[in-house]
């Protein structure tokens, strides 16, 4: 049984979806908007 099995609900700092982040650092729900972030 894991016990470490958890996921990261995040709302989309561009888009405002709510997405399950891959990482603890990720903010964005995906590389477009990721790169929308970027381009300030
Ligand atoms: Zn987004």
């Amino acid at each position: 049984m894991p016990k470490a099995k958890f996921h990261i609900e995040r709302k989309c700092n561009i888009c405002g979806t709510t997405f399950i982040a891959k990482t603890l650092t990720s903010v964005h729900c995906c590389r477009k908007c990721s790169n929308a972030a970027n381009e300030v």
